[in-house]
């Protein structure tokens, strides 16, 4: 059996797009599934749309959503180097062989003139295509013209009739009619290859045994499959996977949400939620099981349980995959992960036990980690300011000499625990024959601000006797003010 070898092989013209992550995650999985090699290639052959650290930071979202490439740049591997503006010299030879076998040629012709051929054909309803005016130039018409302009490009022959067929793993048999075609340029006048004679002498040369990559590059596959037999190699197998889209069914775009996987993180997103969301754009197990580690992953993905149907990006449902996962994180584990965010807010005093009770008091709160430094900011701030519609809803003009009194009460409770803070307010409701709400809505809005929140008995209790306390003192002295 050959070994399995996939690879993702992006362009570094800037973010890493979440179909990018879902295309690495698929081609990951497909070769870890069966101890396979995962490849990581740098396709920059598009000089002009390179951006810059844009290598770097696919890497960086690709680590951090636990995608380990075992061949790449700045990994090495066998087959290196794996950034195509490094393999110049190899696109070149190929390119010659495909000449001097006659199955390319060298095209002349100036930008101007295949911009008129091109309006030609828009003004006849016909196709835009390149005329194969070059096509068939003499040997002494080419070696002249070479001289001439040694700055031109080569062309593939493209078959002038007949079609192609081809099995690919998610759609089965597809076919191509050759007259659909365009005589592909390969190499261009800058020296660099298409993007299309690169992937096929580096598929073939890294021994790529699973072309996985986007529906979008579909339509190319019967020009790959052709250089393949130009070249006499055999072909890897392919998989072209289904569109994402939006809600609406129109195709996933910047409009309508963040496409980059790294917003995904800088949202708050646990990488394990993303993934587990990613993998079923498009993959199901076909039961009723939605929570999936990596690892389970690994076990359990297969392209056969890939649909072609284009997959809806339902941000709800990650949202609530993020949620399930802060759950069930391990509290400790789940504020290593809030430190870099407790730091950007310089609250970075509190001891580890605090930090630990609250993030455990308020996890069940929490969809995205920087929620609990916004909506739990109480834990690290006394409130300057109380939700003006609880307060005109709940303070009362009694409710200032309650809670004071209720103050002293609170002061002398050894220990400070919730049990006993709730229970004191209950004895003191009973005891002024008073609903329990009466009291305890204007506590937590003294306490944290607002309405809403984890249990304000256990919210004192993790803050301590005496920042609740004078979190009470400051709410009465303001409603009196
Ligand atoms: N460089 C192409 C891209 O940016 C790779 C397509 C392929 O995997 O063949 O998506």
């Amino acid at each position: 059996m050959t070994p399995i070898r996939t690879r993702f092989a992006p362009s570094p013209t800037g973010f890493l797009h979440v179909g990018g992550l879902r295309t690495a995650l698929y081609a990951y999985l497909v070769a870890k599934k069966q101890g396979g090699t995962f490849i990581l290639r740098i396709e920059d052959t598009d000089q002009n749309r390179l951006t810059p650290g844009a290598v770097e930071n696919m890497i960086k979202t690709l680590q951090w959503a636990g995608i380990d490439f075992d061949e790449g740049p700045g990994k090495g591997g066998p087959y290196g180097p794996y950034i195509q503006s490094e393999r110049l010299e190899l696109y070149k030879k190929h390119a010659q062989q495909l000449v001097d076998a006659g199955h390319a040629y060298h095209c002349f012709c100036s930008p101007e003139r295949l911009d008129r051929v091109r309006a030609q054909q828009v003004a006849n309803k016909l196709p835009p295509a390149y005329d194969r005016h070059c096509r068939n130039l003499s040997p002494e018409e080419v070696a002249q013209k070479i001289q001439e302009q040694p700055e031109h490009v080569i062309r593939m022959k493209i078959p002038v009739a007949g079609d192609l067929t081809f099995n690919d793993l998610i759609r089965g048999p597809v076919t191509f009619g050759y007259k659909v075609l365009d005589d592909q340029v390969l190499m261009k006048s800058d020296g660099f290859p298409t993007y299309h004679l690169a992937v096929v002498v580096d598929d073939h040369y890294m021994q790529t045994s699973h072309v996985i990559r986007g529906e979008e590059w579909l339509s190319s596959t019967p020009k790959h499959l052709l250089l393949y037999q130009y070249f006499g190699w055999k072909a890897p197998l392919f998989a072209h996977l289904p569109l994402m889209l939006n809600p609406d069914r129109s195709k996933l775009s910047k409009r309508q949400g963040d496409v980059a996987a790294e917003d995904y993180w800088k949202k708050g997103y646990l990488p394990e939620a993303l993934i587990n969301f990613i993998a079923f754009l498009g993959w199901n197990p076909g039961d009723e099981r939605e929570i999936f580690s990596l690892d389970e992953l690994k076990q359990e993905f297969s392209l056969e349980r890939v649909g072609k149907a284009g997959a809806i990006f339902n941000i709800e449902k990650l949202d609530w995959l993020n949620h399930y996962y802060i759950q069930h994180l391990p509290t400790q584990e789940l504020l290593a992960r809030l430190k870099p965010l407790l730091h950007e807010k310089g609250w970075t005093n509190k001891s580890e036990e605090f930090l630990l009770a609250a993030v455990n008091l308020f996890k069940e709160r929490m969809t995205t980690l920087p929620d609990f430094v916004s909506a739990g900011s109480y834990f690290f701030d006394a409130p300057t300011e109380y939700d003006q519609t609880v307060w005109v809803k709940n303070w009362t003009p009694d409710t200032a000499r309650h809670l004071l009194t209720l103050e002293k009460l609170f002061e002398q409770l050894k220990p400070f625990d919730a049990a006993q803070l709730e229970q004191t307010l209950r004895d003191y409701a009973t005891q002024k024959n008073l609903k329990t709400s009466v009291l305890m809505s204007p506590l937590r809005l003294a306490i944290t601000g607002v309405g809403k929140g984890p249990s304000v008995f256990h919210t004192m209790e993790v803050l301590g006797k005496e920042e609740s306390c004078a979190r009470i003192r400051t709410a009465c002295a303001r409603a009196a003010a």
